[in-house]
């Protein structure tokens, strides 16, 4: 494991935590590369304040909490410790912004999510680079995700115009029959540390097209990017009350979510996150009987047929499985790969993993793998690997913590059904390979899960294409793709990944309620 070996891990936790924000930090997020004209510095989009109702505001507490950024451990900076007063502040304050909200054209909604957008777009860099600070992914990949962010909000700018009503034939002379679509109201929304500019755009900007106002909280590990996303929001003209966040760290977050659950003056809830929290949030949901949408956790199935292109697999998988340092609810969860090719593809797929993967600080140029979330993740991620090898798996490469919040992107063969690694989300660097024989054996095992949120499958037999396709119980399914996030298609899961869609013209149908009207004595 030459190449994984000699990785320099370049910022290592020897540094005792102590306050960057003004020096350390600015001068990270400002001298990798200048920002181009006309764009800003990063760090001027670092806020330490939330925003209510078109203000920096602190907690009514005064309390704060740390942001930490988790390739080195140290403070980027500190922003209000909200709590459930807060929140219900800024949910009177959307309620308010409602009222008048709902009354604009699509049209004038559509020209401010432009705007919205075209801003999130010129600040692409310095906001990818925010982002990186918090979260930790590659900074190439976090301008990825700057760039997937502004286009939900270009979308949404187009569907706030294409949201339409319906007149039914009526059975009646002297009736007629109109349907409706409405804007729903008050749009609480949870977001996770995973895609911290992309979640967020992804419900708001459906909600505020809509003509929704939206009070959200966002991931206490990430939320300088839900704050710049703010300030452009305003900078695009965005009335204040539109758009308000609450942040909270996370002895907070229960009592935030809970007074945006059970508030008679929210009408919507979206969440994304981890399935247990999902739950708690939809029996909160239930005392108001909200709509709810929930982005949950999967475990994804990613087959390799016996007529696929290997090489192709071998190149989807490491976006499927690696992405994000194996971050995020689609990942591939479970790698299934037909007796016959499986030797080839595990040394190719080995090859590559060694070539290709790079683990450092995001934010340095040539950084493939960035950092796990924190010391936790890497602990599960460690006892995932202590597990699987303690029932007989094999590993080919990885295998170990790197110090800090790195692990070696690790591959594992000899997995089983009863292994952590192929029971749950594993949500970090792991590649567990399962030999199968059949395709109804490998569908059945594929389907054997309580999660439905993503599937992938390699195979160049168009009959079996269909048929696969249609046989995986999930919501998204790739075949020969192994990324397939984009603004225009409906993301959700099945069974206990999610309820909901979100993104394209699916995604604004959730912030929209349906009226029929009755015009009758005609
Ligand atoms: P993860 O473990 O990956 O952080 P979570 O589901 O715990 O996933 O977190 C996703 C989001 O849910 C974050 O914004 C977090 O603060 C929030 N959250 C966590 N616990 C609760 C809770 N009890 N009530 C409301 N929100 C919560």
């Amino acid at each position: 494991m030459p190449t994984l070996a000699t990785v320099r891990i370049i910022s290592a936790f020897s540094t005792p935590r102590h306050r960057i924000f003004s020096s350390l930090h600015k001068v990270i997020m400002d001298n990798v590369t200048p920002p181009k004209p006309g764009a800003r510095a990063a760090s001027s989009f670092v806020h330490d304040k939330a925003f209510v109702n078109g203000e920096w505001v602190p907690a009514s507490s005064g309390k704060t909490f740390d942001v930490v950024n988790p390739a080195n451990g140290k403070v980027i900076g500190s922003v209000p410790d909200m709590d459930a007063s807060d929140t219900e502040m800024a949910i009177k304050v959307a309620y308010k912004a409602f009222q008048s909200w709902k009354e604009t054209t699509a049209k004038e909604r559509s020209v401010l999510l432009k705007k919205w957008a075209d801003l999130v777009n010129q600040n692409r860099e310095e906001l990818a680079k925010l982002l990186t600070s918090e979260m930790g992914k590659p900074v190439a990949e976090s301008a990825g995700e700057i760039m997937y962010g502004a286009g939900f909000l270009d979308l949404f700018a187009e569907e706030a115009k294409r949201v339409e009503g319906d007149i039914i034939q009526t059975p009646m002379k002297s009736r007629r029959i109109l349907v409706l679509k409405q804007p729903i109201g008050v749009s609480g929304m949870i977001t996770p540390w995973n895609f911290p500019n992309a979640m967020i755009t992804r419900k708001a900007g459906a909600a505020i097209a809509a003509g929704c106002t939206v009070v959200l909280k966002p991931a206490e590990d990430t939320p300088y990017s839900a704050l710049a996303l703010c300030e452009l929001a305003k900078e695009a003209g965005i009335p204040a009350g539109v758009l308000n966040v609450v942040t909270s760290s996370r002895d907070n977050a229960s009592q935030v979510g809970k007074m945006i659950c059970e508030s008679p003056l929210v009408t919507k809830m979206s969440f994304t996150g981890s399935t247990f929290v999902g739950k708690l949030l939809l029996q909160q949901c239930a005392s108001t009987v909200k709509k709810v949408s929930l982005e949950l956790g999967g475990n994804a199935p990613f087959i390799v047929f016996e007529s696929a292109d290997v090489d192709a697999a071998v190149q989807g998988t490491m976006g499927a499985k690696f992405r994000c340092s194996g971050q995020t609810c689609v990942c591939a969860n479970r790698i299934y790969v037909h007796e016959s090719i499986f030797d080839e593809y595990v040394r190719k797929f080995a090859a590559v993993v060694e070539k290709d993967l790079k683990v450092g600080d995001g934010i340095l140029p040539g950084t493939t793998q960035g950092p796990l979330i924190n010391k936790k993740a890497v602990e599960k991620i460690d006892a995932h690997v202590q597990d699987a090898v303690s029932k007989g798996a094999k590993v080919v490469c990885g295998g170990k913590s790197m110090g800090g919040n790195f692990y070696e992107p690790t591959i594992l063969t000899g997995v089983t059904g009863d292994m952590r690694c192929a029971k749950e989300e594993i949500f970090g660097p792991i590649a567990g390979i399962i030999k199968f024989k059949t395709e109804d054996e490998v569908v059945g095992l594929a389907n054997a899960t309580t999660s439905g949120l993503s599937g992938y499958f390699y195979s160049r037999d168009i009959s079996q294409i269909w048929r696969v396709a249609e046989r995986l119980e999930s919501g998204l399914v790739g075949v020969n793709e192994g990324v397939i996030s984009m603004p225009e298609v409906p993301f959700g899961g099945w069974k206990e990944s999610g309820l909901g869609r979100e993104g394209g013209r699916y995604g604004i149908e959730e912030y929209l309620e349906i009226k029929y009207v009755c015009m009758g004595g005609l």
